[in-house]
């Protein structure tokens, strides 16, 4: 290949575009007739669909309850609420915002823990060492772009610390830590079907525990805290997910593993050509382990590959190939968080290195020419960066 990148010149890779991520969204026909029944009886929200999307789901991932919510977010938050009273909370900076809001929305702290780089999951020995510096209340940790976290060494840091232990499972629906689901590790998972997720409702979320008295808990959050009577047991949310909601998430739980293996089928294809390109890391997926990949996220070694992550991602942008770079900033990064204390230069470095790439269904000619892209990126990073710098 002798391309120039479309940044110097070249002609574009993807002259229309190729864009970041196209929503897994099951078929409308099939979402209506689905609905139809409940929408007949008038019932618009927490019905039999509901009922029937949390049994599905309880029985795919080998736990006792799951319970149906309007978002992942409002699952971590009554998660939480019905776990502890305050303290503080270990968990990873390298984490969409949602986990760490979740905490201070319960009167909570957040001590934030730093991240492998390779792998991008919770550093659960920083997590420990960590865990002396607060009354540490709880731990959390995210299965990050849907790759399980190192569960057993969170689940022994909670029996230490004896304190509960809480995944973010947003991206996670399908994936497995070797033999055990992921919906199944800690005391309670969250998952999210919010529209760039792989299970898809449009919103909502999903709390898996085999935990019945902490299920029970958020079926009463959900509902305002009402049991029925109207007289609220707390303060809870309007969490409730609708009927057609859960029509959507059942149809697009039909179409799962189809989504998931042609996802595995385009990160595969991405792994045997980015091999070839110095500087470009994938992250690094426990041996034995599945991933959903909600996003395909490689590191941009910048002294190995010639350019920083900003300028390839310009670069890629002026070929066509729409990117993002998850998650950058890091939570402890972000303005909401500016008066959290916390030193973390191993996430800050993971964190300016990475780039999320397209992984839609996408058909090999489209993977290939991404990666052509790229590794003409590679062999003009000299050029581009100086076009950068001046
Ligand atoms: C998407 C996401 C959330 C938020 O999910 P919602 O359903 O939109 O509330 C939380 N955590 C992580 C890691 C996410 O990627």
């Amino acid at each position: 290949m002798t391309s120039r990148p479309a940044a110097l010149g070249g002609a574009p890779a993807f002259p229309d575009g190729l864009p970041f991520a196209r929503p897994a969204a099951p078929p409308l026909d099939a979402v209506a007739r689905r609905v139809e029944p409940s929408w007949s009886k008038g019932t618009l929200t927490n019905g039999p669909l509901v009922r029937e999307l949390e049994e599905r789901a309880a029985e795919h991932l080998g736990v006792s309850r799951v319970v149906a919510v309007s978002s992942c977010t409002a699952g971590l938050m009554l998660s939480l609420r019905a776990l502890i009273g305050g303290g503080a909370v270990l968990l990873p900076s390298f984490t969409f915002s949602a986990s760490a809001h979740a905490v201070v929305w319960n009167g909570a702290v957040p001590l934030f823990v730093e991240c492998d780089r390779r792998s991008l999951q919770v550093d659960v020995t920083d997590a420990g060492r960590r865990a002396n510096a607060g009354d540490v209340s709880a731990v959390m940790a995210t299965h990050v772009f849907g790759a399980p976290c190192d569960a057993e060494a969170m689940e022994a840091l909670g029996r230490r610390l004896g304190v509960p232990v809480l995944f973010d499972a947003a991206h996670g629906f399908g994936a497995r830590r070797g033999q055990r689901r992921v919906g199944g590790l800690g005391d309670v998972e969250v998952f999210s079907m919010s529209p760039t997720k792989v299970l898809v409702a449009g919103e909502g979320g999903l709390v898996a525990t085999d935990n019945d008295a902490l299920a029970d808990q958020i079926v009463l959050g959900r509902d305002y805290g009402n049991p029925g009577d109207y007289n609220t047991q707390f303060a809870g949310l309007n969490a409730r997910l609708s009927e057609l909601h859960a029509a959507t998430a059942l149809e697009s739980f039909a179409q799962l593993e189809e989504s998931m293996a042609s996802r595995l089928a385009t990160v595969e294809r991405y792994h045997a050509g980015l091999a070839a390109i110095p500087g470009i890391e994938p992250q690094v997926v426990d041996h034995g382990d599945v991933s959903t990949y909600k996003d395909f996220t490689v590191r941009v070694v910048a002294d190995t590959f010639g350019a920083d992550r900003d300028t390839v991602m310009a670069a890629l942008r002026a070929d066509g190939i729409d990117t993002r770079a998850y998650f950058f900033p890091p939570v402890h990064r972000q303005d909401a968080y500016t008066s959290v204390p916390a030193e973390l230069p191993v996430t800050d470095l993971a964190a300016s290195e990475v780039v999320s790439l397209p992984v839609f269904p996408m058909d090999a000619d489209r993977v290939n020419r991404v990666v052509e892209a790229l590794g003409a990126i590679q062999r003009h990073a000299g050029e581009l960066s100086g076009a950068r710098v001046a």
